[in-house]
Parts: structure tokens; sequence; C-alpha cells
């Protein structure tokens, strides 16, 4: 990844004093997973711009189990980190532009304390949220933001846009509130870290966000984020932050974990479906359950309560909710007892894959609903061919029932990331032709309040070998 700054006020060169970085001189950093290097690509009297290029080691990223899930697997091996710009972009910035980054310059301090006409841009910074939200973050500190989204696959368009952009910024500034800007901003927006988040982290938030972070309107977004969603910590930071600046209005409370199933939420659905989960995995005499889409971890948590339930296993596709799942359900401090029933991995149910298999139950819960209608028949045989345990249980939103969601208009779906509802019968269409492809029997659970005419808000599917 490639982070550049450029400054354009003649003589432009002074950039190379207030960095502290010679522009004839090219010169290379030894950091702990890499290497950073710094040349200036122009510098001339009207614009010099320098470049800090991250030449990060996959392998020692994979052996360090650096930035990765500390499960192991193929996440290890493959994943975006060595060429996207992360947190370790700025842990790189801190080590290589540190002074500047305290707005001290030996040669021009005149320089250092002045806005300047500054430029940055940020090649390939992966973003949760979408483009808007770098707008919603750079503008309110004085930006012109330009932002080049990607798509997924050229050949593919139909894939859609890749998570990742080209961000440049330019303003009024000093240079050290745009490094530290960037410094802050970089982790926020990739919302991961490739190192535990402790209380340090709130020192560092609140020293990099000193004098912008408290007026920034996003600040509960950012802390939030920062602090990759730890209430503890964020309360904490938000404190310490506000202290001296009087009352907080409730729009200014910190980003919370966001809830996929908002809408259902206040029906205490979740808690109502779980528990059917529960019970059917009980009646079954499961001992070996395998949850797949686990999420945050909720039904993990449950089984963990009951010892009849002696290996709980977790997978989801996404790394992030997993990392919340391991949070959530404090792996590192449980009893060594408790610790070896669970065991959480990324994978994904439209693969293939030997870890699904050896379980007498597996779950699906509230998750088919993510999967393009087009993957299905791939779930299908991953779960019922190939892992084949001898029960299956899944569940789906009824979509029949949105009527009653007041919020949602006709056609709307639950939840952004829904690619399709299912009315009763097309989900128990679909449900007996796998039953039948497969040699499973199953059964239909309402789950939630029951609508004489509509049904109720969750259906579940009972299958059994
Ligand atoms: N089962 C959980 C979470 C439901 S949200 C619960 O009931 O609370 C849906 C989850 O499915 C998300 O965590 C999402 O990351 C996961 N998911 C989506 N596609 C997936 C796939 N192909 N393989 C595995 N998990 C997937």
């Amino acid at each position: 990844m490639i982070l550049t700054i450029t400054y354009t006020q003649p003589p432009a060169t002074d950039l190379g004093y207030l960095l502290y970085k010679n522009p004839s001189r090219p010169q290379t950093f030894e950091l702990s997973h890499g290497k950073a290097h710094i040349f200036y690509p122009e510098a001339t009297k009207e614009r010099c711009t320098v470049a800090l290029i991250l030449d990060i080691d996959p392998i020692d990223l994979a052996r360090g189990k650096k930035g990765s899930s500390g499960e192991g697997g193929l996440f290890d091996y493959v994943n975006d980190r060595p060429y996207v710009a992360s947190s370790f972009l700025s842990v790189a910035m801190s080590r290589v532009f540190g002074t500047a980054m305290s707005g001290k310059s030996k040669d021009r301090p005149e320089l250092a304390a002045m806005e300047l006409p500054l430029q940055a841009k940020i090649t390939m910074l992966p973003c949760k949220g979408g483009e808007e939200i770098i707008h919603r973050l750079f503008e309110p500190l004085g930006y012109k933001v330009a932002v080049e989204g990607y798509m997924l696959d050229e050949k593919f368009p139909e894939w859609g846009k890749s998570k990742y952009y080209t961000v440049s910024i330019e303003g009024k500034v000093k240079l050290r509130d745009l490094l530290n800007h960037i410094y802050v901003l970089i982790p926020v927006l990739d919302t991961e870290k490739h190192y535990w988040v402790g209380e340090d982290e709130i020192d560092k938030l609140l020293q990099h966000g000193e004098g912008w972070l408290i007026n920034h309107p996003e600040k509960g977004l950012i802390t939030g984020r920062y602090l990759k969603r730890k209430k503890s910590l964020i309360n904490q930071a938000f404190k310490r932050l506000v202290e001296d600046s009087g009352v907080i209005d409730e729009e200014d409370e910190p980003d919370q974990p966001s809830q996929p199933q908002e809408t259902e939420k206040k029906l205490n659905l979740n808690q109502q479906r779980l528990g059917t989960v529960v019970a059917v995995l009980k009646s079954v005499n499961a001992k070996r359950v395998i949850d797949i889409g686990c999420g945050e971890g909720n039904l993990i948590s449950l089984l963990l309560k009951d010892k009849e339930f002696e290996q709980i296993t977790g997978v989801d596709v996404s790394y992030n909710v997993l990392e919340r799942a391991k949070d959530r359900l404090k792996i590192d401090r449980l009893p060594e007892m408790k610790r070896k029933r669970i065991n959480l991995f990324q994978g994904s149910l439209v693969y293939r894959d030997k870890r699904f298999s050896g379980y007498d139950a597996a779950t699906v819960i509230e998750v088919i609903e993510h999967l393009d209608e087009n993957r299905l028949k791939a779930f299908e045989k991953v779960l019922f061919k190939f892992a084949r345990p001898q029960t299956v249980i899944v569940s789906t939103p009824n979509k029949e029932y949105n009527t009653h969601y007041s919020n949602l208009l006709e056609g709307d779906v639950r939840h952004r990331d829904h690619r399709f509802e299912w009315t009763r019968k097309e989900f128990e269409t679909w449900a007996a032709g796998v039953a039948e492809s497969y040699g499973y029997n199953v059964r239909f659970l309402q789950i939630g309040e029951i609508d004489d005419e509509f049904g109720s808000p969750t259906q579940m599917g009972v299958f059994t070998l």
C-alpha cells in the first residue's frame, strides 16, 4: 500500500524538513512485519511529494499470527493485509513520521505550526460502510475528498463493487493534523487492527485525536470503531474525551455494535428462536453441534451453559464477526474445561469443508437469506450431502409476516443484507425438495407470535436422517 503526501507552497521541498526526511535520499525502515520505504517521486520548488510504501511479508504475518484470527487456517495465508492500507500503515506512519506527528520541527517550526496546502492519497483503503462514510469522516475536517472505487472483478460486473477505495484528500491544514487524521481514520474505515486492542488504545486515540476528535460530528462512530466496539473501552474513552467539554447530546453516543435483526429485536424474537433451537437439539440428544453462520455467538453461548453439549463449533464467513464472537464469549478467560468445548473458525457454507463433518447436528440460523439464491444448491450439497449430520436446523424469516413491521415498506426485506425472504410456501417447498434429494425427513416450526393469516415471524425446518 502507498500513502503519498504532497505540499504545494514554494519552496515545496520544505516538506523534507517538516518530515525529517531528505528528498534526495530514499530510506528503508525495518518494521516487525516488513519494511517501510520512504522516497520522493517529485521534489521541485512548486510541488513536493513524499511516498510511504509498506512492504509487508505475508509469510511473517502467518508465522507470527499477527493480524491472524489466531485459529490458523487459510486466513493466515490468504488475506488482504499485505496489499491494503490498514493499521499496519498507521503503525508505520507513527514510526517514520513520529516527530512530524507531534508537531515538532527543528528547522521549520513556523511551518509546522501553520496551516499549509496539503494533499494526501491513500491507495487501496478497505472501507466498511461504503464510499459515503469516507466523506462523512474526512469532510468535517475541512478536506475536499475524492474517492475512486473499484469493481470486485471487472469481468463480472454483477458481483458489484469492492470494499477497497483510493482516497484523495486536499485542504489547508497543519501537517501534524493531516498525519494524525489519517493515522486514526485508516483503522476506523478498515475496522480491523492487527494487534490486540486494550486500554492503551484509548491513550493512542486521545493523543492522535487531540484538538479535532472532540469537535468531529462522527466522534461516536470514530471512537466506536477505533476501539473495535469494545463497550468498556468506548465508554472510558468517551468520558475522557468529553470531560472538559460539558454535556453530550444523545446523537454523540458512541456507535454500538449493530444488530442485524433490529426490526425483530424489540419482540425478543431472537431469544425465542434460539430457545427453540436448543430445545430441538436436546430432543434429538445432540452432543456435538456445529453452528454455521454463527454470527456473534449467541447460540454458542447458550449451548455452552448446558453440559450436555460436549463440542460446540461456530463457523462464520466473516472474520470481523468471529472476532466479536470471541470477545463476547470471553474465550480467552474461560476456564479450561469450557474453553475446550468451543471451537471457532472461518469458513463458508457454500464450499465443501472437511471441518463440517463429524457432528450430530448442524444449525443454520437466519443465514440462508444472506446467500445469493444461486448459491443455495452449493450449500445444500455441502451440508446435506457431504457433512451429513443426523439433524439439521435451518431458520429464515417468513416474508408474509413483514406486514407487521410498520417500518418496512411493502417489498422491503428485514435487513439490508438479506438477498431474499421467503413465504412459508416457498421455504417449505425448498426444504421438502432438499429432504427428498438427500434422504432426510423434514418438519416445520413457527417461531414467535403466530398470526392466523400471515404465520409467525420466523420459520424453521428441522431435518432428520
Ligand atoms: N446465526 C446467527 C447470525 C445470523 S446473521 C444468529 O442467529 O444470531 C447471518 C450470519 O451469517 C452472519 O454472521 C454472516 O456473516 C453469516 N454468513 C453469511 N454468509 C455466509 C456463508 N456463506 N458462510 C458462513 N456464514 C455466512
